[in-house]
């Protein structure tokens, strides 16, 4: 046990250069709680300044990339360019990348496996729609798409963080109860007892993500099977503080 809690925010297409500076900036205020790992999601273009101006107790993530170095691949950036700026860590499956951009569990790994190897940390995203949550799916979604990571993983994941993110809880106000995202978490590292290497399903850390506000996020961490936050809307917001010390 013993895994540590961490908050990533991801900030999507949002912000601009001020916007980001003022958000930094109630960062580095918070306090932030110091047992806490915090993580967050850039924008492409403002990543190397982000990087410049946050402190060192906030790690800067990117929200993709693709899945080799460097070529042909127009509008893309790689784990390369995101190391070389000094950023660690990305973030890969989002929900939005599956539906908007089609991205699919295969693609999904690949882009995970040359992250790791390349030396970045993933934060790597699952989840159900609300149909496949209706259907009685939601187990058989989130399974298929962790069982296309594993092979893509191998032993290295320790820098790996899965964020549970079901669809239908993302951007829409509706948050998983903290029994319903219980569920899964426990279920998923369930699965992960015998279908990863041995120890991993205690050691990684499962994220919830959905419509984390500050209001939910106290109760959704005291859940046992919950260790921390993928948070959108909320990150972009001074209330991001106050979810990052939710465990309090
Ligand atoms: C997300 O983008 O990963 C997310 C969970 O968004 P929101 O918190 O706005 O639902």
């Amino acid at each position: 046990m013993g895994r540590k809690f961490i908050v990533g925010g991801n900030w999507k297409m949002n912000g601009d250069k001020k916007q980001v500076a003022d958000i930094i900036e109630t960062l580095k205020k918070g306090p932030l709680d110091p047992n806490v790992e915090v993580v967050i999601g850039v924008p492409a273009i403002y990543l190397e300044y982000v990087k410049n101006i946050a402190p060192a107790n906030i790690e800067v993530s990117a929200q993709n990339c693709w899945k080799v170095a460097k070529g042909a691949f127009t509008g893309e950036i790689s784990p390369a360019m995101i190391k070389d700026i000094g950023c660690n860590w990305v973030i890969l499956g989002h929900s939005e990348r599956r539906t908007i951009f089609k991205e699919q569990d295969e693609l999904v790994a690949e882009k995970v496996a040359h992250a790791l190897d390349s030396g970045l940390k993933v934060i790597a995203c699952i989840g159900e729609t609300l149909e496949e949550r209706e259907a009685g799916k939601t187990e058989e979604v989130v399974f298929r798409q962790t069982k296309a990571l594993i092979p893509a993983v191998g032993d290295r994941w320790a820098n790996v963080v899965l964020a549970y993110e079901p669809v239908w809880a993302i951007g829409t106000g509706k948050t998983a109860s903290p029994q319903q995202a219980q569920d899964v978490h426990a279920s998923l590292r369930k699965w992960l007892s015998s279908n990863a290497p041995a120890g991993v399903a205690d050691s990684v850390r499962i994220q919830y993500g959905g419509s984390v506000t500050a209001a939910n996020a106290k109760e959704l961490a005291a859940c046992p099977d919950i260790d921390g936050f993928l948070v959108g809307g909320a990150s972009l917001k001074p209330e991001f503080v106050d979810i990052v010390n939710a465990t309090q």
